[in-house]
This record gives C-alpha cells, structure tokens and sequence, in this order.
C-alpha cells in the first residue's frame, strides 16, 4: 500500500495575495528537510502541500518526524493511495485504518471530492464507507458531532486517499518569510530557545558569539557550535559568527569603573552586533534576555543597553519565568547541551556589586574615559565565520 504526507497550513493561508510566497517558501523548506530520504512530487491544492513519495522505501515515518519541526505547518497527516474506484476505496480504509479503528469508539466519515466527474456523492461516500466501517468494526459507532477519529476521503484528479489521523505540526510561519536578523548566542538556555521563537515567527537567523580565550575555553565555544546546530532542525541554516571578545574586555576591565563592567560589556555587543548587521543585510538582533533575570536585566539595565542600538532588538523571552524557558529548551532539545558547565565571557571579570539600576548618563560617564572604536573595528575584522546546515 502506498502512502503520502498530507500537510496542512494554519495562519498561512490568510495571508491573502503573499499566501503564494509563503507557499513558495514553505514547499523549499519542506523539500530540504526530507531530501535525503528519496525522491517525492509535490504538489499543492486548497491549503493543503500532498508529498507523494515517488521511491521504493521512503521512510515516511522519519519524514514525518522532521516535518513536525518545519515552522509553518499547522498539521500533517499521512495517508494511504487508492484507485478512484468506491470498492478500492473501501478496501484500503479497512485495512489501512484497523489499528486507529479497533481502538476507537466513535468516528465519523468525511468525504471531499475535487474530482467532481467522480461517481458518488459525498454524502454518499461518507454513507456507504460508514457503512463497511460499522460492519468491519462492530463496537463502532457514529458521532457527527465529537467523534474520536474522522476517516477523511479525498477524491482527487488522478488517485483517492483515505487518512484518519491529524499530527499537530510546529505552527508559526515558514522559516525565511519575515526578514533576517542576528541572534546573540551564549552557551546559556535563554538564547537558544530565543532564536527558536523568533524562527518560529518566520524569521530567518544568523547567530554571533562572543569569545574571550584564554579565559574561555575552546570547549565552551565548541558548546554554542553545537546548540547552534541543533537549533538548525528548526531553524534551517545558520550563518554563526564568532568573534574574539578579549581585548575589550581587558580594555574595560582596565580602564572604567567595576560596577559598570557588564553594562558596558554588553552595550560593546551590541554594537559589535550591529556591524555584522549591516553587513549581512541583518534588519533585528535577537536577545534571550528576560526582565529581571539578572543585574543586567533590570528595566533600567536595559535602557542602557538600548541606548546603544540603532536598530531593534527583539527579546522573545522578556515576560517568561525561567521554568517557562526551561521548558521549551526541553522540548527543542538544547537543554541538556546548555547546562554543560563550560564558563561563557559574560563570567570573566563580573562586578562584586554589579549596579542593578544604572542610569544612563552615568554608564556613558564610565565609558568616556577610554576610546573603544579601535579595538571593535579589530574584533569585527578578526571575526570567523562558520556556516551550520541541517544535518540531514
Ligand atoms: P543565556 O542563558 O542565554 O546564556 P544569561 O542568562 O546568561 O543568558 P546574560 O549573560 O545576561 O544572561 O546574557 C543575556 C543575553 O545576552 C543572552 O541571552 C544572549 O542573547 C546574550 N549573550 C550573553 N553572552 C553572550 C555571548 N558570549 N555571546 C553572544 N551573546 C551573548
Ligand atoms: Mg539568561
């Protein structure tokens, strides 16, 4: 028995005259996620995406796994291929559907017929397979209304399907329909989970990551290479910048006031940030920051860092507690990579008594006194540039 990938979009399809586009780029996405499995034709009709593998052994159950992460998709389901014939039909959803219907108590048939030439009604599919179900599985009944399982018929141009199953898909928009922007990446939880909203909003990423050897170690960086690569499943490829952190943050050390090291440490990111920006056509940075987390995460903190960007930073995580983010790097799978204990530069040289509510006009105070552009023009040049592919 042959079968295929139904896909369903949710708030794609009220996208109106883009919902093409947006089409366009969910099929690009849907085929780099499931190319090493084989060949398949795809193909589109009222909101649904039909994958119809076109080889011998293709793993539908390993596509199906993939597909649950491929933003856009509101729901998949797979599905078996009959003959447009009604005894075919009949036969195959017997078969096909005996495990999901010996399980269930009530179901219901649905019919769609875009074949209009085909010769049964839909009520009269929906009668008579209802029928050969009730028959076939005797402890069924029908429930119009709330049924456990809808067994859906499709009558289509060339072939029928039968399916009975909706999986619930990753949602949001297609990875690459709402701009680029720059994801600052640590080794913590936050900002991984941080990009991973923001791809779910459609929004292609490019990932930076601030390093200080000696006093971070090659393993920590190896740690935020490795987050980056499992955030691709989701968020397709990303282009990841590494950039040597060091000299600034001696030069800080060694020429501004200690309560306002982080402050000023992360304003410097910012406009490191902001250069990659300009020059990957980045529209937004991406923080995992989330208000009053930490001393550099107080509203006032946050004014300070602000200050800096001359264009907006997006902060996905900024009302969640940590439980909540916790959570969803479970579900993602970068958990237990974030809590490997590796030091992160945001570690080296932190305040005794970092200042909770910096004001502005003082921060900046704290900064006059040494001349940074130097040394961030040179950190920008000797960044490194890896780029991270899905791994399939
Ligand atoms: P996370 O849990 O993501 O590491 P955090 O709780 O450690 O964040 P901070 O150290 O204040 O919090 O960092 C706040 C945000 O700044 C991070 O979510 C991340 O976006 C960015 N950031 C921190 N350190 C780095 C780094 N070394 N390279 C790139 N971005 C960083
Ligand atoms: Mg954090």
């Amino acid at each position: 028995m042959q079968e295929i990938i139904l896909v369903k979009y949710g708030e794609m399809a009220l996208k109106g005259m883009n919902k093409k586009t947006f089409e366009d780029v969910l099929i690009k996405n849907i085929k780099r996620r499931i190319k090493s499995l084989g060949k398949t034709t795809i193909t589109r009709a009222q909101s649904t995406i039909y994958i119809i593998p076109s080889e011998e052994g293709f793993d539908v159950s390993e596509a199906i796994e993939r597909l649950k992460k491929v933003f856009g998709i509101a729901a998949l389901c797979r599905a078996a291929v009959c003959e447009k014939d009604f005894s075919d039909i009949a036969a195959v959803s017997c078969e096909y559907l005996e495990e999901i219907l010996s399980y269930a108590k009530t179901f219901k048939v649905n019919a769609k017929r875009a074949d209009k030439s085909f010769p049964m009604k839909s009520p009269e599919i929906c009668r008579e397979l209802g029928g050969i179900l009730l028959e076939k599985f005797s402890h069924l009944t029908v429930d119009v209304n709330q049924p456990e399982i809808t067994v859906t018929v499709e009558i289509r141009d060339e072939k029928a399907f039968v399916h009975a199953e909706n999986l619930k898909g990753a949602g949001g928009l297609p990875v690459g329909t709402s701009g680029h922007a720059l994801l600052l990446l640590s080794g913590g939880i936050d900002s991984p989970v941080a990009g991973y909203m923001m791809a779910k909003r459609g929004v292609h990423i490019s990932a930076i990551h601030y390093v200080s050897p000696p006093y971070t170690s090659d393993r920590a960086r190896l740690k935020v290479e490795q987050l980056c690569e499992k955030i691709t499943s989701y968020c397709g490829s990303i282009a990841f910048f590494c950039v040597p952190f060091t000299k600034i943050q001696e030069a800080i050390k060694n020429n501004c006031p200690e309560e306002f090291f982080t402050i000023i440490m992360r304003r410097l990111m910012m406009k490191i940030a902001q250069k990659i920006c300009e020059k990957e056509k980045c529209l937004a940075l991406i923080t995992g920051e989330s208000v009053g987390q930490v001393a550099s995460q107080t509203i006032n903190a946050l004014v300070c860092t602000d200050a800096v960007c001359e264009i907006p930073v997006f902060r996905p995580l900024i009302g969640m507690d940590k439980v909540e983010i916790v959570d969803i790097a479970r579900k993602i799978d970068t958990f237990e990579t974030s809590i490997q204990p590796y030091e992160d530069c945001c570690t080296v040289f932190t305040p005794r008594h970092p200042k909770v509510r910096p004001l502005l006009a003082d921060v900046e105070a704290a900064e006059a006194g040494f001349d940074f552009t130097p040394l961030l023009e040179e950190a920008v040049n000797e960044t490194e540039l890896k780029i991270f592919n899905l791994e399939v």
